[in-house]
């Protein structure tokens, strides 16, 4: 059964695979690592430092060398679907996306997962027996490449040569070549990007408490009820089985071509607020500073929405001053203490959470002091660090996070002080491989120019 029209509705793009993703990559990375070979990567759209930005990456299923360049303008078609349509046309400087090549020996789709059909990663239709659920059945084979070509990834989209239509959600949004790819591929972003559910009734299987799917059906209950009556939102119940609601009629997650619905714009707008900082760099770097100079220049460079939806204050001494991405302060000949601060929010009326918005307030703070009193110690910054999964038996991920990009290096110490791995880098993702190191109590230590930071971490 192809679907010919462009307002069909989606059958069955079930996404079963998010949660257990690092976990499973991780392992599979460390059994099957000699495999990795490096393939070619064509940049589609760079804004910035991968460490700043969504990095979208693009993986390619069922076409031959020779059709590799075929391949890169499908992916431009997604790209430029993808920024014609709320909210990520609001948010185009916060994307990368990247292209990796890779071949594959036979060109299209296996029929039927059993097919003899050599492709690189083996993606099929008739997936659990569904015609349209085109799933990659080595999806391993591209968190592999992913982990060992572009780490920062933050989803990957499998594009695969073949005209029948199709596609899946998961942690690998998959879509074929069918003249609706690029709309397909748009609405499995949203499964896999932002967890939405499908707003057409896709099974009881897949019923489920999601940011578009809900059992709570009062008003005041309903998990969208701030978006209530605007812009046709509602409690729709779905016909097939109705304890279950919709926000939408007529949502991208439910057919073809509309928009997205202002309910999905919005956790679309949550995960990308989740994943960036809108101050991407700033002046001067450290905290505590000697007034020596006549003037300070305190200068912010922030990654703007357009339209630009950035609030930003600044304070002296906690007085409001007017001013953006810049303030010039002179010498006090009062030789007081002054400080500075400035918040930045994202205030898009495509966020109705205040919740939300309150979590993603971000501030620099600094001090100026009159005389050189200042000791070194007050010139560090603060960095954010992750370690995922803690405790870890194969692999554990570090995620870094500092303001300014500056090299760190990056060391695990045993409890004895004793150096059993060391990396140098920058703010980012680092896959350690523990498998070797012997089960115990760690610490993960950041240190570079201002930085020193460290976490614990179990060796399972
Ligand atoms: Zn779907
Ligand atoms: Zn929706």
């Amino acid at each position: 059964m192809v679907t010919t029209t462009l307002t069909a509705k989606f059958r069955n793009c079930p996404c079963r695979l998010t949660t257990s993703f690092v976990l499973v990559a991780i392992c599979i990375t460390c059994t099957v690592h000699s495999l990795c070979q490096p393939f070619p990567v064509d940049t589609i759209i760079w804004t910035g430092p991968a460490s700043d930005r969504i990095n979208l990456v693009f993986l390619s299923d069922g076409y031959q060398s020779s059709e590799l360049e075929q391949y890169i303008q499908d992916v431009h078609q997604v790209a430029d679907h993808f920024f014609r349509q709320s909210p990520f046309s609001i948010y185009r400087q916060y994307f990368n996306l990247i292209a990796i090549k890779v071949p594959s020996k036979a060109s299209g789709a296996k029929t039927n997962p059993s097919d003899e059909h050599d492709t690189y990663f083996g993606s099929t239709f008739n997936y659990s027996g569904i015609e349209r659920l085109l799933v990659a059945q080595k999806s391993f084979a591209a968190q592999e490449i992913l982990f060992e070509q572009f780490p920062l990834f933050d989803q990957a989209v499998l594009i695969v040569n073949d005209q029948r239509y199709g596609g899946s959600g998961g942690w690998l949004a998959t879509t074929s070549v069918h003249e609706s790819a690029p709309e397909i591929a748009l609405h499995e972003i949203g499964h896999s990007f932002a967890g939405l559910a499908d707003e057409y009734w896709a099974g009881e299987q897949f019923a489920a408490e999601k940011p578009n799917m809900t059992q709570s059906l009062s008003r005041e209950k309903v998990t969208w009820r701030n978006w209530l009556d605007y812009a046709d939102v509602g409690v729709y119940l779905h016909e097939e089985n109705q304890t279950w609601a919709r926000p939408h009629q007529n949502c991208k997650m439910r057919v073809l071509n509309p928009e997205f619905c202002s309910v999905c714009q919005e956790s679309l707008v949550k995960r990308i607020h989740d994943l960036t900082n809108p101050i991407i760099h700033y002046q001067p770097a450290t905290a505590t500073l000697d007034q020596q100079n006549d003037s300070i220049v305190f200068k912010v460079d922030f990654l703007e929405t357009n339209p630009n939806s950035l609030q930003v204050q600044w304070y002296v001494n906690q007085i409001p001053y007017d001013s953006y991405n810049e303030l010039v302060l002179y010498k006090d000949p009062a030789e007081v203490i002054l400080q500075i601060n400035m918040t930045v929010v994202d205030t898009t009326y495509l966020v109705r959470d205040p919740a939300h918005l309150g979590s993603h307030t971000y501030s620099l703070n600094w001090e100026i002091k009159s005389d050189s009193t200042t000791g070194s110690d007050d010139h560090l910054v603060n960095v954010r660090l992750f370690a995922f999964p803690n405790p870890a038996s194969d692999w554990v991920r570090i995620e870094l996070s500092t303001i300014q990009n500056q090299p760190i290096i990056l060391m695990l110490r045993d409890m004895s002080g004793k150096l059993v791995y060391q990396i140098s880098g920058y703010s980012g993702i680092y896959l350690i491989p523990v498998g070797q190191i012997p089960a115990g109590s760690y610490l993960v230590t950041v240190s570079g120019h201002q930085v020193l930071s460290s976490i614990p971490f179990i060796k399972q």
